[in-house]
């Protein structure tokens, strides 16, 4: 009853559902809540504060905001076979594995098979809202590079993975129903191909031999999209002999990720080679989107929150089309949808669609000005929560949400600010993560998480006689994939000269670092390759000193003055990179292992 139906031919319709759900925001809004109560209310989780009652007034004051390590028990214990209703009276069929981490490991969140369809009614509507906007995409096709990534299996047998392979995988992606306006260059079989290298192969081949046909390319995020471009820079001239031949490279040996393209290479074609041989031989790769697919009108991936640091290469690559960022979801829960595709990238609000879930806000406030403007709340049971229809345009809120699969009033950690309605639908725009200081790819790492792997680091120093006094860090996006740089500056004992600094020793530092941040980046690093060595760049001796002045002169306060842990502004990287004598990078791939849900010992 809560997932209307949404015919994504039926441009007229969908975009009716959206005027219904955002007209009617608080009553949407206070069904869902009571739909998950009544369904709920008898889990033990739910039991154990309403003992039964789904009243909401009662939920609001019995019910505590939490985090992640208060569900993670419950969550864990159904990883170990206990049954679904712990938590929520729908079966849980899977675990999908966040981004974010807890204790190095990524965050589990139930999903159940209902909540699938849920996800195709927001996939449907993203169709009627680009269609508004763009004409003529029924005419062509998209080249949207996507992946899988490994999943494990729960001692219970559950699998865990990754929200996009859970969708990928499902029936709902592989029928979808037929309509003009999502037909891929990517054979579904090269999007399922669990071996990174030869998809990404797969889907450039066939979006070049279909260059004539795309109208719009995208990825997910922004990262991924530049690492395809990287793909193709080092593979251009393979992937032009393949298509001069009409025989797919040898190497590709997943046989129905093979077939598949060979389907599409069906024969010999040496005039397309060599037009794409002309523009890929073209230095530099400047608008390389538009030469080599002409009739690209816009380039589909989220540019929002930490990917925004990709916005002037992907400008560069493109040659200037609108970079469109279609949706915010999450492996909790699919939020909410951009209702004006087309705007700027610093302008893009997402309304939060209030058939979703059940969404409350914690009101934040910015606790200091300086260059980075973190917000942070303090997340105490004091802080204010509010409604969806209550949040106040300019302000500031974290997201918590309640939803059908079994998290109630659950903090995301991301930091959004109001900046306006759709009828009764508050728009939001994506400030950032809570806590996040560094992200290249789907990485997310917090300053304690950096703050202990330099503190492993460190040790290596003693022997040296090298004191590490200052260090911060910054997420180095210049070439592709980006890497984490660390600037460190010593004090040493004796002689101040840095030049003999153990070479060995340091890029050990480096990959020691690597070792000790948590699994999702050592995922991108070692599996995906969607991260580049980290490097260590040792700075003089009052580097650091320069780097307060500045921060001082732009208005931080002498007195509360904090070495901010990663450095945003170009200004203050150039002031530390003025004073690098030594640079140093990791050696070593981090080991990576997929997730294991332990057994319970009893
Ligand atoms: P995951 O749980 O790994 O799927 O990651 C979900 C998180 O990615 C969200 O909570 C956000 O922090 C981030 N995210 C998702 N969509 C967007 C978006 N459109 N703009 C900015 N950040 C996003």
């Amino acid at each position: 009853m809560m997932i209307p139906s949404c015919d994504p031919n039926d441009g007229e319709g969908s975009m009716r559902l959206i005027e219904d759900l955002t007209t009617n925001t608080s009553r949407v809004q206070q069904q869902v809540l009571k739909e998950i109560l009544t369904r709920n209310a008898d889990t033990e989780y739910l039991h154990g504060f309403l003992e039964g009652h789904t009243d909401r007034d009662l939920f609001k004051r019995q019910v505590p905001v939490i985090d992640y390590e208060q569900v993670k028990p419950y969550i864990e214990r159904i990883a170990n076979g206990e049954p679904s209703h712990i938590i929520s009276s729908q079966p849980i069929t899977e675990l999908l594995t966040s981004s974010g981490t807890s204790g190095g490991q990524p965050k589990l969140m139930p999903s159940t098979a209902e909540d699938l369809d849920r996800k195709n009614f927001l996939y449907n509507l993203l169709i009627p809202v680009m269609n508004k906007y763009v004409d003529g995409l029924d005419r062509g096709k998209g080249m949207y590079l996507l992946f899988v990534k490994p999943e494990i299996s729960t001692p219970s047998g559950l699998t865990a993975r990754p929200v996009l392979t859970s969708y990928y995988k499902s029936s709902n992606f592989r029928n979808r129903p037929f309509t003009k306006f999502n037909v891929y260059t990517s054979p579904d079989e090269t999007i399922l191909c669990s071996d990174s290298k030869q998809s990404m192969y797969c889907q450039l081949l066939c979006g070049l031999i279909q260059r004539d046909e795309v109208l719009r390319v995208g990825a997910v995020f922004a990262s991924a999209f530049l690492r395809a471009i990287k793909f193709l820079e080092d593979h251009w001239e393979e992937l032009c002999s393949n298509i001069r031949t009409g025989h797919v490279s040898d190497w590709i040996t997943d046989t129905s990720c093979r077939n598949a393209a060979g389907r599409i290479l069906d024969r010999p074609n040496s005039e397309l080679a060599e037009l794409i041989e002309t523009e890929c031989r073209k230095e530099p790769w400047e608008a390389i989107i538009r030469r080599l697919w002409p009739k690209t009108k816009y380039v589909d991936v989220i540019v929002t929150g930490s990917m925004a640091q990709y916005i002037p290469l992907l400008e560069f690559y493109s040659g200037g089309l609108p970079l469109v960022s279609t949706m915010y979801a999450s492996s909790e829960c699919y939020f909410g949808i951009n209702l004006r595709p087309l705007d700027l990238p610093s302008d893009v609000s997402y309304v939060l669609l209030p058939n979703m879930a059940y969404f409350e806000f914690i009101k934040v406030e910015r606790t200091d000005e300086d260059e980075a403007s973190r917000i942070e709340c303090n997340g105490n049971g004091e802080s204010k929560v509010v409604d969806l229809t209550n949040v106040e345009v300019g302000c500031y809120y974290e997201l918590v949400v309640t939803t059908f699969t079994g998290l109630y009033r659950y903090r995301v950690g991301d930091i959004l600010m109001v900046t306006g309605f759709h009828n009764t639908a508050p728009q939001f725009r994506f400030v950032h993560r809570r806590n996040v200081v560094l992200s290249i790819d789907t990485d997310k790492t917090n300053e304690e998480d950096l703050l202990k792997a330099i503190t492993q680091a460190k040790l290596l120093l003693q022997p040296l006689g090298c004191l590490l006094t200052e260090y911060t860090s910054y997420a180095d996006t210049s070439s592709i994939p980006g890497h984490y740089v660390l600037f460190w500056e010593f004090k040493t004992k004796g002689s101040s000269d840095l030049s003999n600094l153990d070479q060995t020793v340091m890029e050990e530092c480096c990959s020691t670092v690597e070792a000790c941040l948590d699994s999702v980046y050592r995922r991108c690093r070692s599996k995906d390759r969607s991260i580049g060595p980290l490097e260590i760049r040792v700075v003089q001796c009052g580097a650091f000193d320069a780097l307060m002045d500045f921060c001082v002169s732009q208005g931080s306060s002498v007195n509360q003055y904090k070495t901010p842990r990663c450095i945003k502004s170009t200004e203050g990287i150039g002031i530390l990179e003025e004073k690098v004598v030594r640079r140093f990078f990791s050696r070593k791939v981090p080991l990576w292992e997929p997730y294991r849900v332990e057994s319970r010992a009893d």
